[in-house]
């Protein structure tokens, strides 16, 4: 049983449709694969179509914007219902804050003396739920500027470079809470990836697990090996699931294939468990996935 538990189609950042990304999944031999676009839940009825029609698993899922003691973290929220006020109402003000954010971010780069606008970042970034600075980077790859998506961050786009513009995340505990609420289950999304300094760390992850959060990504490939056997040990300390993913974003990122890491089936069936749970309390229906392992 192979589990792939974070992925991004073109209803946010990745370069494939939802149905190119779940037949892909089937392809490199996945049964279960999670769509987790970042800060939307747009791409989840193409990507559903697609699941039933080739017959593997789907995880309905998201990858959520937060901030949380003045870090940024990637939430990742699975099965919850997109529609719960206070989630619908986070998502949206995070996605104005990404739409906001580009005028900005193009001001800087003709402020550079680089030729690009907000038509070129807008038809690269089609119909895309969640605009975002790969979109940048692939405006600047068109227009030569750049050779790839890596080159246009390393140059321009990283904080700390020119054209770096920060926005809107939300309250990391009140997208928990609302997650929850929401009927679904919350992990925390590479913790300690392109980062050495171990933050946040296992007291703070302590505190999230009573607050409600239910695992954190550990497979991942922006984690050191070391990295990696650390934050296995302090899941299995907290009681908290352990996930293994590939963060596809198709060709837009590389060294991230389909199921380079993958997800144990018991850690997979913990989660679903506090899902259901979470769904009961909430009484919100929350869609379960097509193929249980
Ligand atoms: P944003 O959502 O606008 O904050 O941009 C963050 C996204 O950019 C994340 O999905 C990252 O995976 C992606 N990203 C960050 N650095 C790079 C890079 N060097 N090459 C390609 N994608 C990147
Ligand atoms: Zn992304
Ligand atoms: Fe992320
Ligand atoms: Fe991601």
């Amino acid at each position: 049983m192979r589990i792939d538990l974070h992925t991004h189609s073109r209803a946010s950042d990745g370069t494939q449709s939802p149905d190119e990304l779940v037949r892909a999944a089937a392809a490199a031999g996945l049964d279960v694969v999670a769509l987790t676009d970042h800060d939307t839940a747009e791409g989840w009825a193409e990507a559903e179509r697609a699941a039933a029609d080739v017959g593997i698993g789907l995880v309905r899922g998201m990858e959520i914007s937060t901030r949380h003691e003045g870090q940024s973290v990637h939430l990742l929220a699975y099965l919850p219902d997109p529609t719960y006020p206070p989630l619908a109402e986070g998502l949206t003000r995070i996605l104005e804050g990404r739409v906001s954010r580009v005028p900005d971010v193009v001001a800087r780069l003709n402020a550079l003396g680089i030729e690009i606008t907000e038509a070129d970042v807008a038809a690269v970034s089609g119909d895309s739920a969640a605009s975002g600075r790969p979109h940048v980077a692939d405006a600047l790859v068109q227009r030569g500027v750049v050779g790839d998506r890596t080159e246009a961050f390393t140059r321009f786009l990283n904080p700390g470079r020119p054209a770096y513009v920060d926005r809107y995340a939300a309250p990391l505990t009140d997208m928990i809470d609302a997650v929850a609420g929401a009927g679904g289950v919350s992990v925390i999304a590479h913790p300690w990836g392109r980062r050495s300094d171990e933050r946040p760390d296992a007291a703070t992850l302590e505190a999230l697990a009573e607050r409600g959060l239910a695992g954190i990504e550990v497979d991942h490939q922006d984690h050191a090996p070391a990295a990696r056997e650390r934050l296995r040990a302090i899941a299995t300390d907290l009681g908290l699931v352990a996930t293994g993913s590939s963060d596809h974003h198709g060709t837009g990122k590389v060294d991230h294939d389909l199921g380079c890491h993958t997800t144990p089936p018991e850690q997979l069936h913990r989660l679903l468990e506090l899902a259901a749970a979470a769904a009961a309390r909430s009484g919100r229906a929350t869609p379960q996935p097509l193929l249980l392992p």
